[in-house]
């Protein structure tokens, strides 16, 4: 069997120009790692995005395999935690951006940041949660740490058509939540009904500077947009209440006041899923075997293949795609 296969390359040349280019490399010019994994399933996150089109600082090292997810099956492993036919899954830690890759269809990396994939997970479905989802997940585990449970009031979820808040809304909504989803495309008011939002508003509301404390409407949020929007989010969060940050889709500042902190008790949780712990990354994915409904996770995710990453990481970026977008490997 010929150990070569098709990978996604992005080049820089002399003058900092960036090119992408569709290649075939052979097993021994992976970069360094313990187990070595045929890639099954990748997928399109927003940094995927901004890698290949270059419209965002990801890429650290050139040239560069792309793909910050990715699952299939361990062909060979150094690790005494991984075995060849071992199912595994990958999300961030620096992969795509640092290290070679899941846009190809071999990836050796480092065991430490691997993890068994969920028995009842296929590597497709796994690749149709993604970071984004999993992200998600780990907002809602932030909100329940501080205690919001469905009884405390209505959930806000901003960016609601991308992939961290469609996966949002299906969880909150399957934990039982009354989940309000904030949206730029009303016109997608049934995706996001059948998701299982409760309320739907136009992002709009949300979107422009407002009153340091406003009506009291919601009891949490989870935010994949920033600057305002977020800033709006803590001004009318009830009392006690708090908003998981976890995106920028709209901005990286934040032009607050502090009035919903000292006058209302609101809490602000940062959420990281790149350098998140092992431990936190497990009880996530068992979380996400548990608490996604797989059925309304088919409904979110479009399948492409290997051919179809580029451009579709060029959509991105431009807003185009709705939920999340899945390349079968195999
Ligand atoms: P998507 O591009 O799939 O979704 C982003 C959504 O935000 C869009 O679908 C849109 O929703 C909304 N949006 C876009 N532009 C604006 C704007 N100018 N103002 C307000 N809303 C806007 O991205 P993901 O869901 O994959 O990621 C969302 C964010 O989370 C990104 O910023 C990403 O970088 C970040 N992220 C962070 C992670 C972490 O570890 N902290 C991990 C994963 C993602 P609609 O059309 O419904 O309005």
């Amino acid at each position: 069997m010929s150990d070569k296969f098709k990978a996604i390359l992005i080049s820089r040349d002399e003058d900092k120009k960036q090119s992408v280019e569709i290649t075939e490399l052979g097993l021994s010019d992976l970069m360094e790692g313990d187990v070595t994994i045929r890639v099954e399933a990748t997928t399109v996150n927003y940094k995927d995005g901004l890698a290949i089109t270059g419209k965002g600082p990801v890429v650290r090292r050139w040239p560069m395999v792309p793909g910050i997810d990715l699952a299939g099956t361990v062909t060979e492993s150094q690790s005494q935690d991984f075995s060849p036919g071992d199912k595994v899954l990958l999300n961030g830690f620096g992969v795509g951006e640092a290290h070679w890759g899941g846009y190809a269809g071999m990836a050796r990396l480092n065991s430490d940041w691997l993890i068994k994939l969920p028995k009842n997970i296929s590597p497709l479905q796994a690749m149709g949660v993604g970071t984004a989802g999993y992200t998600a997940m780990l907002c809602v585990m932030a909100l329940e740490r501080y205690g919001i449970t469905p009884d405390k009031g209505p959930v806000i979820v901003t960016g609601a058509n991308g992939g961290v808040g469609s996966v949002a809304i299906a969880i909150l909504s399957k934990l039982g939540y009354h989940v309000i989803a904030s949206t730029g495309r009303p016109d997608e008011t049934d995706y996001l009904e059948n998701l299982g939002a409760a309320e739907i508003i136009n992002r709009s509301e949300l979107s422009d500077p407002g009153r340091p404390l406003g009506k009291e409407r919601w009891a949490a949020g989870i935010d994949a947009v920033g600057s305002h929007t977020l800033v709006n989010l803590l001004a009318q969060t009830k009392y006690g209440g708090a908003v998981a940050a976890c995106g920028l889709a709209q901005g990286f500042d934040l032009p607050a006041t502090v009035m919903p902190f000292i006058l209302r008790g609101i809490a602000l949780l940062g959420v990281d899923s790149v350098m998140a712990s092992k431990q936190l990354r497990e009880q996530a994915w068992s979380r996400i075997e548990s608490d996604l409904d797989m059925a309304k996770l088919e409904t979110i995710t479009t399948t492409i293949g290997f051919d179809d990453l580029i451009d579709a990481a060029r959509d991105i970026v431009e807003g185009k795609i709705k939920g999340r977008v899945v390349a079968d490997m195999t």
